[in-house]
């Protein structure tokens, strides 16, 4: 699966939805157990569906046939999932009635003989129901009369049980045909090729799909709406796109690339795409980014781009992870849930790659330094093994862990081997375990058998220990010598987090003359001194940019200022700007400023801006102020998000500007208007209610007026919030929404933060998934007692595994917090009191150095 959620850029208060909110110290929850892969019935060999999905009524009816062989003598019975549906005739292959009996989501079949090895059978199950989960049905309603009628399915987790009855886990896997009977004037997308589409007598068309490749069942997949189809194709595969008519230009923007994203993955992969077709389907009310359903991916709208969106998003990351989940995920599926990160790790990966392959190798590094920045985000709350069986839902593992850290361990490994050596391993791996179930051992042996090279240090610590390296250290120059003195600490501790990670990594030094010297040191102790001969003193240093890890490395400013003007490697340059963030002096400001407005990376420009933000001095206002008409979208949307963290009036002039006049940039001008309310400057009010009538993709702009108001703390913020996050207003504006009552909640009388939890109760159950995240959230922040018997009992009965892990956060979050509420909301303003008046004396300090300086 791919998510949605960096696409929003945070601006409609989505946090990570599936790892929850607040600091908690343990992934897993009170009650989570180990869980262990299902014992498979039989060998299912082909799996065929016949069904009637009727988009009005909104309804699925018809049969299934299950094919399969004992795996021991003996069978006498199988049993399949399903779970609210109603069951009708149930009959062998012979036509011969079969009893049956379904209770607890278990639908168990007689056979009515004992069957041995080598013989097959056939079992055909009649079906209907609404599902609540798994099949998806999308029309107007009086609240959203403009939806498309369609209809979706989305089986991962474990959700295909709900739509028709199957062994629903991941270690079994059969070819599948699919044949769908829609109404005029909609079609039907599923996996596999195309055979046929007959009309039938009464208007209605059946399309025949054949899957002629094993898959398991959480890939089938069936879309029906009204689309608009483009046609690609690559080495003589058809290809095509599905999306709503009127947006084809938008499609071919978004999905462009697909035939040289299947090249690029062939290539890699050591296996030419090997389905039939591939199809990618543009859907509403999407709950995942997209999904990777076996040659027929499903993905959001929201990565529908109209041309004003595209001046800075692209849909690659998105198209290209569902693409690589065709061998990685598909052709290969991991045998059970602890092991997805051969999934997503893989697929996480390859979104890289392409960025390597289309944009370059500083788009790469920064891709790889992004992975590391939201991994660090989730590691801050919770530390886990990626292979991990102790959890609530399956879908409480598709984290960062699960993605980012995944996909980081597989770049980790590509240094570590080398491009041969790893490519040779990756071929090895997939050409050995196409068609078949895999864990992680898999991957390591396939290495080992490759390359000779044993690495079960390096999955030890990466992949079956938690966490990751914590550095912090010195560097020294001895000119007596000449040697780099390079001291490093490892600092990390907690569970099953290694003492010591080994650590091989490229340290590369840019010297006085202009040379450039690259040497490999490996870490393997606790605290380690590296001595590094020199032919001259060096300019500036760089300690590895793609092992995982953080690094603070205490170094003059003036080789931060030279790595920032003078780096030919981007990442360099970003962590320079970092660090000089941090030092926060006159040359450092000065330095940053010229990266803003000057530097050639969007990247480095972006991460300047960012660094003066954090320095919130007068004189890194005035930097940022000089910079808010830099060319890139990208990089103006950081500037006028920097300038929303100082209190100046300049500050909120510069931004009025922006949200008053326009930016012909999304983004930028969302940014600008949330950053408007953060300086809490007394015209932000009336600036940011006038941008209520904004419209925009997504629509980032009015989502950004709910995260400016619940920075301005004005209490008639809280009319508007409560209004916008009803049923009925855009989804993307009611998340944000609700978080801004979160945040209102805290500064406004006790009576009113009553009226707002009560308006937030109710929306725990809303029927919008994110919504209820939303609400749950901010009930959490608002330490709300009187929601813990709603969210207990959702925590019980949600279907959506994302929502309940919410609910379950949220429920321990409010109990644990107890009376503490006043003395964090007083330490905060401690701290905001502090910070201000350490800016000043920054300030001061500013001007007595310019003065000396003169
Ligand atoms: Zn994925």
């Amino acid at each position: 699966m791919g998510s949605a959620d960096y696409l929003l850029e945070n601006l409609a208060g989505c946090r990570d939805h599936f790892a929850g909110a607040v600091f908690n110290g343990a992934f897993a929850l009170p009650g989570d157990k180990p869980r262990y892969p299902r014992d498979r019935i039989a060998n299912i060999k082909h799996v065929r569906l016949d069904i009637t999905l009727d988009l009005d009524a909104k309804r699925i009816s018809g049969g299934v046939s299950h094919t399969f062989s004992p795996l021991n003598d003996g069978l006498d019975h199988i049993e399949l999932d399903a779970v609210d549906l109603t069951i009708g005739a149930v009959r062998n292959a012979a036509g011969r009635d079969l009893a049956h009996s379904l209770s607890g989501g278990r639908l168990r079949i007689e056979l009515g003989e004992e069957m041995t090895g080598g013989r097959e059978e056939t079992v055909n199950v009649e079906f209907s129901g609404s599902p609540r989960r798994g099949l998806y049905f999308i029309g107007p309603e009086d609240a959203y009369p403009n939806k498309r009628i369609e209809a979706w399915t989305q089986g991962q987790d474990e959700d295909s049980r709900h739509w028709f009855p199957c062994y629903d886990y991941p270690n079994e896997m059969a070819t599948s045909e699919i044949h769908v009977t829609v109404r005029e004037p909609f079609t039907a997308i599923a996996n596999g090729e195309l055979r046929g589409v007959d009309t039938n007598p009464d208007g209605t068309k059946t399309y025949h799909f054949h899957q002629d490749h094993p898959h398991v069942t959480y890939l089938t997949s069936v879309c029906a709406g009204e689309f608009a189809e483009l046609k690609d194709e690559w080495d003589g595969i058809p290809i095509q796109y599905y999306v709503p008519v009127g947006r084809e230009a938008d499609g071919q923007a978004l999905f462009g690339n697909t035939p040289e994203m299947m090249r690029l993955f062939s290539d890699r992969s050591g296996i030419r795409y090997p389905y039939a077709k591939y199809s990618q389907v543009v859907v509403q009310d999407f709950i995942f980014g997209g999904m990777e359903n076996v040659s027929a991916t499903t993905v959001t709208d929201l990565v529908l781009y109209d041309e004003r969106a595209r001046i800075d998003a692209d849909g690659d990351y998105l198209v290209a992870h569902e693409i690589a989940h065709q061998w990685f995920g598909d052709l290969l599926t991991c045998r059970d849930w602890s092991h997805g990160w051969l999934n997503e790790g893989f697929a996480t990966f390859f979104e890289l790659l392409w960025l390597e392959h289309k944009k370059g190798r500083d788009e790469f590094l920064y891709g790889i330094r992004g992975e590391m920045d939201n991994y660090l985000g989730e590691a801050g709350r919770y530390m886990r093994p990626i292979v991990s069986n102790v959890y609530h839902s399956p879908i409480d593992l598709f984290d960062r862990h699960l993605y980012e850290k995944g996909g980081l361990v597989l770049n980790m490994l590509r240094v570590l081997l080398g491009d041969d050596q790893f490519w040779k391993s990756i071929r090895r791996y997939a050409i050995s375990r196409r068609g078949h179930n895999v864990v992680t051992q898999d991957l390591q042996r396939a290495i080992e058998e490759g390359t000779g090279r044993n690495l079960d240090w390096f999955f030890d610590q990466w992949v079956f220990g938690a966490g990751h390296p914590v550095l912090t250290g010195s560097y020294a120059w001895d000119d007596a010598t000449k040697t780099a003195k390079i001291s490093l600490k490892q600092t990390q501790s907690g569970e099953r987090v290694a003492e010591v990670f080994r650590l091989p990594m490229n340290v590369d030094f840019k010297l006085e003359d202009g040379s450039t010297h690259s040497t490999k040191v490996e870490m393997t102790e606790r605290e380690q001194a590296f001595y590094i001969p020199l032919p001259d003193k060096a300019k500036y240093v760089t300690v590895d940019t793609e092992v995982l890890k953080t690094l603070e490395l205490e170094r003059p400013t003036e080789m931060l200022v030279a790595q920032l003007g003078e780096d030919d490697a981007a990442l360099g340059r970003v962590d320079a700007t970092r660090a000089l963030g941090k030092k926060g002096d006159k040359a450092a400001i000065e330095a940053l400023g010229r990266a803003v407005r000057e530097d050639a990376f969007w990247a480095v420009q972006a991460e300047a801006a960012k660094a003066l933000g954090s320095i919130r001095s007068n004189a890194a206002l005035d930097e940022l102020l000089a910079s808010t008409g830099v060319a890139h979208a990208k990089v103006r949307r950081a500037v006028f998000r920097a300038l929303g963290e100082f209190r100046e009036e300049q500050a909120a002039d510069a931004l009025l500007k922006v949200v008053d006049n326009g930016d012909e940039s999304y983004y930028a001008e969302a940014w600008a208007t949330a950053a408007l309310g953060k300086t809490r400057d007394p015209r932000a009010f009336e600036a940011l209610e006038r941008s209520l009538s904004k419209d925009s993709q997504n629509e980032v702009i009015r989502a950004s007026v709910f995260q400016g108001l619940g920075d301005l703390r004005d209490e008639r913020g809280v009319n508007l919030a409560v209004e916008w996050s009803k049923y009925g207003r855009p989804a993307m504006v009611r998340g944000s929404a609700a978080s801004a009552l979160a945040k209102l909640g805290e500064f406004v009388p006790e009576n009113r933060k009553e009226e707002i939890v009560d308006h937030l109760i109710p929306l725990i159950d809303d029927p919008w998934f994110r919504s209820s995240i939303s609400a749950i959230d901010a009930l959490e922040e608002l330490k709300a007692t009187k929601a813990l018997p709603h969210l207990d009992r959702f925590a019980a009965s949600g279907l959506d595994g994302r929502q309940v892990r919410s609910a379950r956060l949220a429920a321990k979050a409010i109990r644990e917090s107890g009376k503490s509420t006043d003395d964090v909301k007083k330490l905060r303003e401690e701290m905001e009191k502090l910070t201000d008046e350490n800016r000043t004396l920054k300030d001061r300090l500013d001007k007595i150095e310019a003065k000396l300086s003169t």
